[in-house]
């Protein structure tokens, strides 16, 4: 049995059974049998459903963000925020998945003009989804929901930390598609730790969707290896904030206290490093600490955010900002006796050398790295440095500059003048790339992921030349080679520049 504990008491919430390998097999099977029916639906049946477990979702946010509250420690709004966040994401999914996934025609070319040709994305038929603890709304419903969006039907594990948020998303839906008739298993949830998770791996499903820890993701690729399962891996971060000299030193300094404490800094795109121009690097450090003085963890009513949800993570906390400190880095809020576990006061770090471990691993607390640079160029090269590539973000006035890092930075989502503002927006592809993972989710790219490709060529006319078949002819093969040599056989040569011209005499004739 699996207990979840509220982690800024200690209390035990609920305890939820630890599934084995036969009842994520059965859980499985009886969504095959669901997804079958959930096509069926056809976009129409399925839009409706998807958007009345929205307005549900809504509807009963108060009492979710409760649940959240408890078993995560955030605090109430950050969970309405997540509850948002979701709503949105499903609503997004509802409303376009037919738009996106439809058939449609290609163009067929001119040698095989005889054929028409389609393209159009069917469902894979069950999904896995794997999910984490710090948003274990908004983020599982990430996936969720564009799977079902897209004609799948889910088997949910979540965190063995917030079960009974997971059990709750899982019964919402049921309930929330009653007022239909009596629905399918569409969506379940099987609750339990890593072991429920390998078995949802190794279960034969069509696709898994993991959010998690890059080695646990690692574990899940080896696990998927087996069936040939395709995965999705939706990892950790170590962002970058990017402050330009010409940045408004205000809004940065707002942006990183939020981006790097929120949610106590256990946050996948949370900001872990700042590098900032030279120049106005002392005025952003004073204007961050200033920002993080009044912040205080707790879990009542009044605290910015709560406790560390994973006890073990405040010894990782712990242990980066000695090694920072200890390297050469000094404490400009915070500090070793900021770890006061379940809480860790905001702590930021100056001054902290590239390799420690402050700078270069995921810390997931809340605590950031200054860092002075010369330039943007600078501060790019810095932030790509990582092993991860989830998300970033650039401060600067001049757009241009600000577009050029943006581009730059080797990372799957950026925000310019904001943080996370790209986690706001259901129709942008959420995803990173090296170790923080690979596979999109939200927007098109987050249906497609769901989906498989279907191309379908029909014969409608006799063609020009009989390729395919034993009856091909010598005259079809000259007509060929002749017809690609003069479409496609010219020298591409490079267009002169005017320098050349001019030293050629300019134009000629
Ligand atoms: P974790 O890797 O410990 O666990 C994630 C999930 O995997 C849990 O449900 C867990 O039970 C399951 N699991 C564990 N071992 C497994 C196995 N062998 N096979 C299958 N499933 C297994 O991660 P966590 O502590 O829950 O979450 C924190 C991590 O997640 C951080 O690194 C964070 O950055 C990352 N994260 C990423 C995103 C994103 O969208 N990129 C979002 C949230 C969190």
């Amino acid at each position: 049995m699996l207990e979840t504990v509220n982690p800024a008491t200690g209390e035990v919430l609920a305890v939820f059974p630890e599934r084995g390998r036969r009842e994520v097999d059965a859980a499985v099977a009886a969504a095959r049998e669901a997804a079958a029916w959930w096509e069926g639906l056809g976009w129409s049946g399925r839009r409706i459903r998807l958007l009345a477990w929205k307005s549900h979702l809504v509807r009963y946010m108060e009492r979710l963000a409760q649940l959240v509250h408890a078993e995560t420690g955030k605090p109430l709004d950050d969970a309405k925020l997540e509850i948002i966040l979701a709503a949105l994401r499903i609503d997004w999914a509802a409303r376009n998945a037919r738009r996106v996934l439809r058939p449609r025609r290609m163009p067929s070319g001119l040698i095989t003009i005889h054929l028409a040709c389609s393209v159009e994305y069917h469902p894979l038929g069950v999904v896995g989804v794997i999910g984490p603890w710090n948003y274990p709304v908004s983020t599982p419903v990430g996936s969720i929901g564009y799977a079902l969006a897209a004609g799948n039907a889910v088997v949910f594990k979540p965190s063995e930390l917030t079960p009974a948020t997971g059990e709750w998303l899982a019964r919402s839906f049921r309930e929330a598609l009653a007022v239909f008739g009596q629905p399918m298993p569409v969506l379940q949830a099987v609750t339990g730790g890593a072991a429920t998770g390998d078995a949802l791996v190794r279960s034969g499903v069509d696709k898994i969707s993991f959010t998690g820890s890059a080695d646990t993701a690692r574990k899940v690729l080896t696990a998927a290896a087996g069936n040939l399962t395709p995965v999705i891996a939706e990892c950790g971060g170590k962002d970058a904030m990017l402050v330009a000299a010409d940045a408004d030193l205000d809004a940065a300094a707002d942006a990183a206290a939020w981006g790097a404490m929120t949610n106590a800094g256990q946050a996948c795109v949370g900001i872990e490093r700042v590098y900032v121009a030279n120049t106005v690097y002392h005025s952003f450090l004073e204007k961050l600490t200033q920002r993080v003085a009044d912040l205080r963890p707790g879990s009542d009513s009044q605290a910015r955010y709560g406790p560390m949800t994973a006890p073990e993570q405040a010894e990782i906390v712990a242990k980066h900002v000695a090694d920072a400190l200890a390297r050469g880095g000094r404490a400009a809020a915070g500090g070793t006796d900021a770890v006061t576990p379940p809480y860790i006061r905001p702590v930021v770090l100056a001054d902290v050398p590239e390799d420690s471990a402050a700078v270069s691993e995921e810390t997931f607390g809340p605590t950031v790295t200054v860092t002075p640079v010369a330039s943007l160029a600078q501060a790019v090269a810095l932030a790509n440095r990582s092993r991860y590539g989830l998300g970033s973000a650039v401060f600067a006035r001049d757009r241009s500059a600000a577009m050029t890092a943006a581009r730059s930075l080797r990372t799957g989502m950026t925000s310019i003048n904001s943080v996370l503002g790209f986690a706001l927006v259901p129709s942008l592809p959420f995803g990173g790339v090296a170790e923080s993972g690979f596979g999109r989710v939200h927007g098109r790219d987050g249906l497609r992921e769901f989906s498989t490709p279907k191309a379908i060529t029909r014969q409608r006319m006799r063609p020009l030349l009989n390729l395919f078949s034993f009856g091909r002819t010598p005259r079809d093969m000259r007509r060929i080679v002749t017809l690609v040599t003069l479409l496609h056989g010219r020298l591409h040569r490079p267009r002169s520049t005017g320098r050349r011209r001019g030293a050629h005499g300019g134009r000629r004739g």
